[in-house]
C-alpha cells in the first residue's frame, strides 16, 4: 500500500507536454508509479484539479530563511517547494572575520541540518566575496586580492554553492570590471555552475549591459542567467526585444543562456539604488548617508540623475523605511508635499533618518515587456523576493508571482499554454540549476507536487496589501507531504538546504 495517491488529477508533468487524467502514488517521499486505480493509506481526490510538479523560485532571495526564518511561508503557500537564492550579488557568506574569513562552507555546515518550511539552494554573491575581500574600494583587485577572491569562489562551489551571481547596480559588486567577472566565471564552469547577473544596466544601458554579461558566457561557457530581464523607464520600453535577440543568437551559437522573470510591471530595490548614480556609491551606507549631508554634493546628486532619468520621483513609493513605517505604502512625491520639500531632499532626508535602510517600489516597466520575457523560451518564472518581510507594502511578488503566473499570464491573458509555464516554473530551472531529481512528475522523482484549479488560482496580493495569499491553490506537496492546503502552511518542515550536486 502507498503512503499516499493523488487520484483522478489531469497531471501536468513539467516536461512541457500536455495533461493527462492518471493516479500518482508515493511512498518514502518519492513518485513510485503512475498509472490508473492505484489505493494508497492516504488519498487525495484530485477530480477536476491540474497537478503538477512543485514550483522553483528560480530566483530568491530567502537567504535570510536559513539563518532567521526556517518556515519559509511566502514560497510555500504560493506552491514553491524550491527556492535558488544568493543572487544578485548578495549571499550571507563570505564574510571578513578579523584576519580570517567566515566562509561559505561554514555556513553551509551551519544550516545543512536545519529543517524548513521549503527547500533552498544558494548561489555565492560576487559583492559579497568582493567586500570581504576589498570592503568597498572602487578599483581593480591586486593579484593576491584576486587569489583570495578565487579561492573563497571555490571554497563555495565546493561545498554546495549553485554558482555565482553578479549584482552589477550595487556596491561593491559595480566596481568589478569584465575581466574580473570573467577570470571568476571561468572557476564557476570549472565546477559546472552557473553565472547569474543582475546587469550593470536595466535602463538606458540595457544593451550594452546584457552585451558585457554575454560577453562573460562566451569567454567562459559557463550556464547563464539573466535576472529578472526587464526594461525600466518609459524611454527603454521594447529594448527586452533586441536583447532576447542577443540571447537567441547566444543559444544558437550554443551557449546555454537563460534568464529569470517576475511578472509585475513594478521593480523593488533600495531607494540608495534608484536615486544615488552608482559613481556616487564608492562608499558604504554610512559613506552615504553622510555625503547627503553636503547640501552642495545634493544638489549635485539630483543634477546627476536628473540629466538621465529626469526630475519626476513620482514613480517611486516606499515599501519599508526602517525609522519611518508611516511612510510605508507611500508615493515619495505626495510625502515630499506633505513635508513642504522637494522630492529629491525628501529622498535623500528619509535615506538619512533610516540610516540607509530604506526600500522602494518603482513603477517602471511596460506589461508588453513582462510579456514578450514570459513568453521565451528560455524563461523562467521567479519571485526576486525574500520572505518575513510581512509588511503590507512590500512587493506582491513574495505572495503571488507563481499563482499570478497561472491566472493572469495563462488563464487570462493566453500569453503562453499551460503547459509552457508549468516548464517554466519547474522543470527548466531543475536542469538550470542541476536539480537532477526535481521539476517533473516522474517515477522516482521527488514528490514535490502541486495540485490546484486552474480556472480560478490567481494571485491575490497587490501594492496595497501584499500579505495576500493566492487562492486556487488547493495542496502543496513537499517530500510527500502536505506542507500547504488551501494555500495556508500546515507547519511541516519537510525541506532544507539543497547542495548543488557535482
Ligand atoms: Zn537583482
Amino acid at each position: 500500500m502507498y503512503d499516499l495517491v493523488i487520484k483522478n488529477g489531469t497531471i501536468i508533468d513539467g516536461s512541457g507536454d500536455d495533461g493527462y487524467v492518471s493516479d500518482i502514488a508515493i511512498s518514502g517521499g518519492r513518485i513510485v508509479c503512475i498509472s490508473k486505480s492505484l489505493d494508497g493509506k492516504k488519498i487525495i481526490d484530485a477530480s477536476g484539479l491540474t497537478v503538477t510538479p512543485g514550483f522553483i523560485d528560480s530566483h530568491s532571495h530567502a537567504d535570510n530563511a536559513m539563518t532567521d526564518y526556517p518556515d519559509m511561508i511566502e514560497k510555500i503557500e504560493q506552491g514553491i517547494t524550491t527556492s535558488v537564492a544568493g543572487q544578485c550579488g548578495i549571499s550571507q557568506t563570505p564574510i571578513r572575520v578579523g584576519d580570517a574569513y567566515k566562509t561559505f562552507a561554514d555556513t553551509v555546515n551551519e544550516v545543512k541540518d536545519i529543517p524548513m518550511g521549503a527547500n533552498i539552494m544558494s548561489f555565492v554573491g560576487h559583492g559579497t566575496i568582493r567586500q570581504a575581500v576589498m570592503g568597498f574600494d572602487n578599483r581593480k583587485p591586486t593579484d593576491g586580492e584576486m587569489a583570495q577572491m578565487e579561492l573563497l569562489l571555490r571554497n563555495a562551489m565546493e561545498s554546495g554553492a549553485v554558482g555565482l551571481s553578479f549584482g552589477l547596480i550595487y556596491s561593491p559588486g559595480c566596481y568589478a570590471d569584465t575581466s574580473e567577472l570573467t577570470a571568476l566565471a571561468r572557476i564557476v564552469k570549472e565546477y559546472n555552475g552557473v553565472i547569474s547577473a543582475h546587469l550593470r544596466s536595466e535602463a538606458f544601458e540595457l544593451e550594452e549591459a546584457v552585451e558585457e554579461f554575454l560577453d562573460v558566457t562566451k569567454a567562459t561557457g559557463a550556464r547563464a542567467v539573466l535576472s529578472h530581464h526587464k526594461a525600466m523607464y518609459k524611454a527603454n520600453w521594447g529594448k527586452v526585444k533586441n536583447t532576447l535577440k542577443m540571447v537567441d543568437k547566444a543559444i544558437s551559437e550554443g551557449y546555454e543562456v537563460y534568464c529569470d522573470v517576475y511578472p509585475y510591471t513594478a521593480s523593488h530595490t533600495t531607494l540608495i539604488s534608484t536615486v544615488i548614480p552608482p559613481k556616487r556609491r564608492a562608499l558604504d551606507n554610512d559613506g552615504i548617508v553622510e555625503l547627503l549631508n553636503d547640501k552642495e554634493m545634493r544638489k549635485i546628486i539630483k543634477e546627476e540623475y536628473s540629466s538621465v532619468y529626469g526630475d519626476d520621483l513620482s514613480y517611486i513609493s516606499i515599501s519599508q523605511a526602517a525609522n519611518h513605517p508611516e511612510y510605508e505604502g507611500r508615493n515619495i512625491c505626495e510625502i515630499a508635499k506633505e513635508n513642504g520639500e522637494d522630492p529629491f531632499d525628501t529622498a535623500f532626508n528619509i535615506i538619512q533618518e533610516c540610516r540607509a535602510d530604506v526600500h522602494v517600489l518603482k513603477f517602471v516597466m511596460c506589461e508588453d515587456d513582462v510579456e514578450a520575457v514570459i513568453k521565451h523560451p528560455r524563461a523562467m518564472i521567479c519571485t526576486d523576493s525574500s520572505v518575513a518581510k510581512g509588511n503590507a507594502a512590500y512587493h506582491p511578488r513574495q505572495r503571488g508571482s507563481f499563482p499570478r503566473a497561472l491566472g493572469r499570464y495563462v488563464r487570462k491573458k493566453g500569453v503562453v499554454p499551460l503547459a509552457e509555464m508549468i516548464r517554466k516554473c519547474t522543470s527548466m530551472p531543475a536542469s538550470v540549476y542541476g536539480l537532477k531529481s526535481k521539476g517533473l512528475l516522474k517515477e522516482g522523482y521527488d514528490a514535490d507536487i502541486c495540485i490546484f484549479n486552474a480556472e480560478r488560482i490567481i494571485d491575490r496580493a497587490d501594492y496595497s496589501d501584499s500579505t495576500k495569499r493566492c487562492e486556487g491553490l488547493d495542496y502543496v506537496i513537499l517530500g510527500g507531504e502536505a506542507v500547504a492546503k488551501n494555500a495556508v502552511y500546515t507547519g511541516l518542515k519537510k525541506g532544507g538546504f539543497i547542495k548543488k550536486e557535482a
